[in-house]
């Protein structure tokens, strides 16, 4: 019915989900043009191509643009960029990837999002899902697109991660199933610096819910606490905690995992796969949307229990001479280096720095008192670092260089027992390509000590 009514499709931005929605605008008959700033990575090329779509790449072309029945952004290109000012003043619809894909499959929707422990949550309850047998894709910001899937190999269900920047351009888009695992301030440069802003956003995944659809989310969230009434919340709620309390509905009992609704579900909290207190939290929201979705208690336990984890968050590298050694380098910020350390057993050398983002590293001051044997700083500019926690008077190693030998004075420092954790606490664009390249460097010299 829109494809008939709307015949020119423009998408701003060519990376997977710009591609993505590309082929799936094609696909169902729209006349399609993409347009990207940068270069386009070859593949996507390759892509458009092979679906003979038009595009252009390093400029936009406003008169194509600005002629547009309705616009595809990707969630990398801010709402305040001058290309989308002008469609909004025009009133040219502006919408997300996943908005658009929505409308093309009948697929059950599950939805996850907040501040932190969405990739982790979102892999997890994948993995229950494929390890059930269900017809399931993973999407969002991990994977294949939607909009891609939807095109060529659709399925029942979706596990979809979504940013707060995907949230801000979808309108009519239904989860079934929406989690919100937590918020904390982050990227409020792109929120006109307004917590509340951002805050909206995160709600915006509950949004055309109706009483057949679950809203999970967990229940000690002072933030979410707060706001949950403000949101006219029509779904099922879903809250989960540490332990039982008033409100839960799953939480940790006499050391069980329990979820007591839809079906009553437990298993000794033991066998999780995940460790540390976030993770419980992660596990209890992929245990509670699995619940839901009808997959049996035995197939929720051992895939809960057999999950491998994500690459770069608290991912066990090796052991060398007695001391284990773990990449976090997906601890972008203060407050999941906050949650890695808590989650540590033994002493930690911990390296940590990189691209400072405002930094306030008192919320993890005391933790690193207790558990940290020697600190680490791994950054162009340490002086931060040394501001702050010089006063502890740790041990403390100043590394400039880069990984390498990061890896190895960290690996002098430590004793055996200990633990080498990489949590950095900042961004890694100083040194780095990536949180995922300097990861990949941690990695490969810890293998090679
Ligand atoms: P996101 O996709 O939201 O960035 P990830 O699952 O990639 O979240 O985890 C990023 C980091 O955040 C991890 O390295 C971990 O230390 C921390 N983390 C994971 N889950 C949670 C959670 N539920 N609450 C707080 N911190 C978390």
């Amino acid at each position: 019915e829109r494809a008939e009514k709307k015949s020119r499709i423009v998408i701003l931005g060519a990376g997977e989900s710009g591609a993505g929605a590309a082929v799936l605008t094609k696909v169902k008959g729209f006349d399609t043009f993409v347009s990207d700033m940068s270069a386009i990575k070859d593949n996507y090329k390759e892509l458009l191509d092979s679906y003979q779509i038009a595009w252009e790449e390093g400029h936009h072309t406003e008169e194509f643009i600005l002629n547009a029945d309705e616009v595809i952004k990707s969630p990398g290109i801010p709402n305040d960029a001058p290309i989308i000012l002008k469609l909004k003043a025009q009133g040219t619809p502006v919408i997300s990837e996943i908005e658009f894909a929505g409308r093309y499959t009948d697929a059950k929707m599950i939805c996850i999002t907040g501040s932190n422990g969405k990739t982790t949550t979102t892999s997890l309850i994948y993995h229950i899902f494929k390890s059930a047998g269900v017809n399931v894709g993973l999407a969002g910001n991990i994977g294949k697109s939607l909009a891609l899937q939807v095109a060529e190999d659709d399925h029942d269900y979706y596990i979809i991660e979504l940013s707060s920047f995907q949230l801000d351009n979808m309108y009519n888009f239904r989860a079934n199933i929406a989690v919100l695992m937590n918020i904390t301030p982050d990227h409020l440069d792109r929120y006109d610096h307004c917590m509340q802003n951002y805050i909206d956003a995160k709600f915006r995944i509950t949004q055309n819910q109706t009483p057949d659809d679950a809203f999970i989310f967990w229940n000690d969230d002072p933030i979410i606490k707060r706001e949950l009434a403000k949101h006219g919340l029509k779904a099922h709620l879903y809250p989960f905690a540490a332990v039982k309390e008033e409100g839960a509905i799953a939480y940790v009992e006499d050391k069980e995992v329990k979820i007591t609704e839809p079906i009553t579900f437990n298993m000794e909290q033991e066998e999780l796969a995940l460790t540390g207190q976030h993770n419980l939290y992660n596990s209890l929201a992929a245990g509670i949307s699995a619940n839901l979705a009808g997959i049996t208690k035995e197939n929720i336990r051992k895939a809960l229990s057999d999950f491998k984890g994500v690459e770069h968050r608290l991912e066990k590298v090796a052991r060398v001479r007695g001391i284990d050694f773990i990449n976090d380098s997906k601890a972008t910020n203060v407050n999941s280096c906050w949650y890695a350390l808590q989650s540590m057993t033994t002493k930690v050398v911990l390296i940590l720095g990189g691209k400072d983002k405002g930094n306030d590293y008192t919320e993890i001051e005391d933790l690193v008192r207790e558990k940290c044997s020697a600190l680490v700083y791994l950054g162009l500019h340490n002086e931060k670092l040394h501001d702050f926690f010089d006063r502890l008077g740790l041990p403390v190693a100043d590394v400039q260089t880069g990984m390498k030998d990061a890896v190895e004075v960290a690996y002098k420092l430590a004793q055996k027992g200990e633990t080498v954790l990489l949590s950095p606490c900042c961004a890694s664009f100083d040194l780095f390509k990536s949180y995922e390249d300097r990861g990949n460097q941690f990695k490969k010299y810890v293998l090679a000590l």
